[in-house]
């Protein structure tokens, strides 16, 4: 297995940057820009092994992204099972006093607390 991937973006090649810029003389190009593998480690799974930057991971969503729904395709929604608890807490908010001051009014909130079904 190589250690390296062509950026997987087909037009990669069109990026005008001196990254890319490859050859000698008057054979210039721009070339796909070569990815070493896990070159962030584990952090954001492996996405980058495919793609140089975010601009090409774009282009290529924008270009296949029919494709990609098509072949993993959603036809229903999906469901995780929850908790929800609900939790009273203390909140407050500032209101203008007539002599142009302001005063804190303290209020109770309420907020949902998801949880994992175990
Ligand atoms: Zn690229």
């Amino acid at each position: 297995m190589s250690d390296y991937n062509w950026c997987h973006n087909p037009d990669c090649h069109k990026i005008q940057t001196q990254s890319r810029i490859r050859g000698s003389g008057d054979n210039k190009v721009l070339r796909t820009v070569k990815i070493k593998q896990g070159r962030y480690g584990s952090y954001q799974a492996n996405i980058w092994d495919f793609f140089c930057n975010q601009n090409c991971l774009m282009q290529f969503l924008c270009k296949f992204g029919r494709e990609i729904a098509n072949t993993y395709s959603v036809k229903q929604p999906s469901e995780t099972p929850i908790k929800v608890k609900t939790e009273k807490y203390d909140n407050y908010r500032y209101r203008w006093t007539e002599n142009g001051g302001s005063e804190r009014v303290p209020f109770t909130s309420t907020r949902k607390i998801i949880e994992n079904k175990s």
